[in-house]
C-alpha cells in the first residue's frame, strides 16, 4: 500500500513540495497519530478551500519531512494504517483541516463519503444468506450518473436489471451537452462517485469530455454496457394492477414499440434534460441557425458572425466567454440578473504534485475529498433562511447573506474595472442564492470586450434576421443561441407514467407540481423509485452525485425489503408522503428560493419550490440512510401467500 509512495524519495519530496498542505497534514495525523503537529498547523488554515491557508513555509516543510518519514516507516514495517479512528480524533483532525469546527454529527457522513474506513461504505448487503433475486426484474431508465449508480448497486446485489437509454452512449447530460466551455462547476474530486474516485482529474473543475470519459470508464469498470439497451426511448410505463408489474414501453431507433415487464422501475432521467424553448413571438421566422445550448449545432461556424445568446444562466456563463473571442459580435440578452461567485481554482489545472499525491499517497485523495465536501456543503445553508427581523429584506436575508452579497459585488466591480454603469446592469436586486449560483467563468471580463454587448431591454419578437426589443430597437444577428434552460418542474415528462387504477403522474402532479416522499416514492405508484426527483436538486452547495448515492442506497434497501419478504408491491403510505411534503413546504417557505423578488425554475407557477431540496446534506443523508418499512404498505406475492 505504501510502496508506490516511497519507492522514489525524490519524486515523493517533489510532489509534497507542490501538493496541498491540508490533506497532507491529515494523512500525517492519521498515520502518525501526531496531534501536536495538527494543532501547530491548524491556526494557519482559514477555510476548506486549498487557497484558504497561510501556513508558513518552515511549518509546511516540517509536515513534509515528517510525512516522508512516516510513509517510509509504514512501508518498511508493513504496519496496517489505522482506518477506524475514534470519532473525537476524527473531529479534531477534520476541524484542523478546514480551519473551523466540524460538528460531531457530520463525522459518520464524512467517513462514509471519503471511504475512509471502507472501500464501499454505501453498498447494500442482504440481511440473510442465500437470498436470490432471480426473476426480480428491474428497469432503470437512463444511463447517466444516477442510472449507472443504480445499476452498480443492483449488480452488486445480484438483482437483475436492464437500463433503457435513449442515447447511443452513457453519460446523460454530459453526453448531450457539447456547447463550447461545457464544464462542471462543482469540484471534481467531490463531483464523482465516492466508490469510484478518480486519481486522474486534470482540472479542479473538469471539462465535459473528461467527465464523460470518467462516466464511460465507470460503465466499463463495472461491466455495465452489456446491461444497457442504447437508442431506446421510454415513452410509457404503466403499472398493471392485476400482475403487480410495470409494463415499460419504449421506442427503438427504428421506431418499433416494445414493451417489457418489470417488478420495479427506477427512473434516472434527471431533471435538466428537456430543453425549454421560450415562446418568443416570431421564433420560427428567424432565417439563420437557431439552437438550444443543450442541442448544440456543431456544423455552424460562429467565426466572424453576429451571435446572440438569449439567457444568462449556467449554460450561458460557460458558452459566452468561450465563443466571444471568435465571433464578430456577441449580443447577450439578459432578462434577469444572476449572482455569480468566483473561485480561484475554477480555471486551474490540478498541480503535478497534487496529482502525484492523489495517485500515490494513501488517504491523500480521501482527505482532499473531505476538504472539498466541507468547502461546498452545508456552510451557507443557515444563511439562506429569511430572517424576519432583517432590515433590508429585498436585497438580502440576514447578515451573512448580506456579507456574501457585498463580497460578490466587490468581485464584479473589480472585474468590470469600476464601470459603474455596467455594474448597475448586472448586480441582482434579490438576495444571493435566490437563483442558482453561478461560478465566474470570466463573464465580466467578457462583458468588457469591445465585441460584446449586454442587452437588458425586454425582447418583443424575433424577425427573419434580427431580435426586436420592446423599446423599438432592433439587433441584427446571424445566429441565435437559446441558453434558456430546461423544463425542470415538468418532471418525468414526456414519459407517460400510469400508476394504480390508471391514474397518471400528471393526474397526481399536474404539469409542474411534483411531490414525492424523500423525492423518491409516490403513493399510487408502487415499486416506482425516482432518483433526482422532486425537491432533490441542490441549491445551497453539495454535489448532486452525493444526493444520487443517498437515493440509490435507499432504493436498494427498499428492493432488498421486497425481495427478502416476497413482496409483490411496495408503496409509500399517503401519510408518510404527505407529512414529509408538508414539512418540506414549511421549510421551503422561509428559504431564499421562495423570496418574493426571485423568479426561477426552482419554483412552479404557483410559487411552490418543487425542484430544490430545503434540507442540509446531513439532513438528507439521515433521512435516506435507512429505509423504514413503517413508511410503506406492502403486499406479498400470491406465491408467498399460497406457501404460508
Ligand atoms: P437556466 O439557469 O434556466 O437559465 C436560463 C436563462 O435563460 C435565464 O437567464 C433565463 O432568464 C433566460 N430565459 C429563459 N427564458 C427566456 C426568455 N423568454 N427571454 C429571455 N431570457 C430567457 O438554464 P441553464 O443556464 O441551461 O442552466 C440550467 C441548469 O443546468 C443549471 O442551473 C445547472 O443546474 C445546470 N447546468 C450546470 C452547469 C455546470 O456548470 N455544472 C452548466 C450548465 C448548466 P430568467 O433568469 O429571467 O428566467
Amino acid at each position: 500500500m505504501f510502496e508506490s509512495a516511497v519507492k522514489d524519495e525524490a519524486a515523493l519530496r517533489a510532489a509534497l513540495a507542490d501538493a496541498d498542505i491540508a490533506p497532507m497534514l491529515m494523512v500525517l495525523a492519521q498515520l502518525s497519530g501526531d496531534m501536536d503537529i495538527l494543532d501547530e498547523v491548524a491556526p494557519h488554515i482559514h477555510g476548506a478551500w486549498s487557497f484558504m491557508e497561510a501556513v508558513p513555509e518552515d511549518l509546511k516543510q516540517k509536515v513534509r519531512d515528517r510525512l516522508v518519514a512516516t510513509l517510509q516507516d509504514y512501508a518498511a514495517t508493513g504496519r496496517q494504517p489505522p482506518i477506524d479512528l475514534p470519532a473525537d480524533t476524527l473531529q479534531r483532525m477534520m476541524s484542523a483541516g478546514v480551519g473551523q469546527t466540524v460538528p460531531a454529527d457530520y463525522i459518520p457522513l464524512l467517513v462514509e463519503e471519503t471511504q475512509l474506513a471502507s472501500e464501499d461504505a454505501r453498498a447494500v448487503h442482504w440481511r440473510r444468506d442465500g437470498v436470490s433475486a432471480d426473476g426480480f426484474n428491474t428497469v432503470i431508465i437512463g444511463a447517466g450518473f444516477s442510472g449507472l449508480c443504480s445499476a452498480i448497486r443492483l449488480k452488486e446485489m445480484g438483482i437483475p436489471f436492464v437500463i433503457l437509454e435513449k442515447n447511443q452512449n452513457v453519460g446523460g447530460t454530459w453526453l448531450e451537452n457539447i456547447y463550447p466551455g461545457c464544464a462542471v462547476d462543482t469540484p471534481n474530486h467531490f463531483y464523482s462517485y465516492s466508490f469510484n474516485q478518480n486519481d486522474k482529474w486534470t482540472r479542479h473543475f473538469s471539462r465535459r469530455d473528461e467527465i464523460l470519459a470518467y462516466i464511460g470508464a465507470t460503465a466499463d469498470k463495472f461491466d455495465l454496457r452489456q446491461h444497457i439497451r442504447f437508442g431506446v426511448e421510454v415513452t410509457r410505463a404503466a403499472f398493471n394492477d392485476r400482475t403487480s408489474r410495470w409494463e415499460v414501453t419504449f421506442q427503438s431507433a427504428d421506431n418499433e414499440a416494445e414493451t417489457i415487464e418489470a417488478n420495479a422501475v427506477i427512473s434516472a432521467v434527471g431533471q435538466l434534460n428537456r430543453p425549454s424553448m421560450p415562446p418568443i413571438a416570431g421564433i420560427d421566422r428567424f432565417q439563420g441557425p437557431l439552437f438550444h445550448t443543450a442541442r448544440w449545432d456543431s456544423s455552424v461556424d460562429l467565426k466572424g458572425k453576429r451571435v446572440a445568446i438569449i439567457g444568462t444562466g449556467a449554460s450561458a456563463m460557460q458558452t459566452g466567454p468561450s465563443i466571444a473571442p471568435d465571433v464578430a459580435k456577441l449580443l447577450i440578452f439578459q432578462r434577469t440578473r444572476h449572482w455569480v461567485a468566483s473561485n480561484p481554482n475554477y480555471h486551474k489545472e490540478v498541480s503535478a504534485g497534487n496529482r502525484w499525491a492523489i495517485a500515490n499517497i494513501p488517504f491523500f485523495a480521501k482527505w482532499m475529498r473531505f476538504q472539498l465536501f466541507w468547502a461546498g456543503s452545508d456552510g451557507f445553508h443557515a444563511s439562506l433562511k429569511m430572517d424576519p427581523s432583517w432590515n433590508q429584506p429585498d436585497i438580502s436575508l440576514n447578515e451573512a447573506n448580506h456579507k456574501m452579497r457585498e463580497m460578490m459585488i466587490d468581485h464584479i466591480r473589480n472585474e468590470l474595472g469600476g464601470d459603474e454603469e455596467l455594474l448597475a446592469k448586472v448586480v441582482p436586486p434579490y438576495p444571493p442564492y435566490g437563483k442558482r449560483m453561478l461560478r465566474d467563468n470570466h463573464w465580466y471580463r467578457m462583458l468588457k470586450r469591445p465585441n460584446v454587448e449586454l442587452v437588458t431591454d425586454a425582447i418583443d419578437h424575433i424577425a427573419e434576421d434580427s431580435i426586436l426589443m420592446k423599446d423599438g430597437s432592433a439587433h441584427k444577428v446571424d445566429v441565435i443561441i437559446m441558453a434558456t434552460g430546461f423544463q425542470a418542474s415538468k418532471m418525468l415528462w414526456p414519459m407517460e407514467i400510469v400508476g394504480r387504477g390508471g391514474r397518471t403522474i400528471r393526474d397526481a402532479w399536474g404539469d409542474d407540481d411534483p411531490r414525492a416522499y424523500l423525492g423518491i416514492t409516490m403513493p399510487g405508484f408502487p415499486n416506482l423509485f425516482l432518483t433526482y426527483g422532486p425537491n432533490t436538486n441542490l441549491a445551497h452547495g453539495g454535489s448532486i452525485i452525493f444526493h444520487t448515492e443517498c437515493q440509490v442506497r435507499y432504493i436498494a434497501q427498499a428492493l432488498r425489503d421486497m425481495i427478502e419478504n416476497d413482496y409483490a408491491t411496495l408503496e409509500v403510505t399517503t401519510s408518510a408522503h404527505d407529512d414529509y411534503n408538508e414539512r418540506l413546504d414549511e421549510v421551503c417557505k422561509n428559504m431564499v428560493w421562495a423570496h418574493p423578488g426571485v423568479t426561477s425554475w426552482y419554483k412552479n407557477k404557483h410559487n411552490r419550490v418543487t425542484v430544490t431540496s430545503p434540507w442540509t446534506l446531513l439532513d438528507y443523508w439521515k433521512l435516506t440512510r435507512t429505509y423504514s418499512p413503517a413508511d410503506y404498505h406492502a403486499e406479498r406475492t400470491e406465491e408467498a401467500i399460497a406457501a404460508e
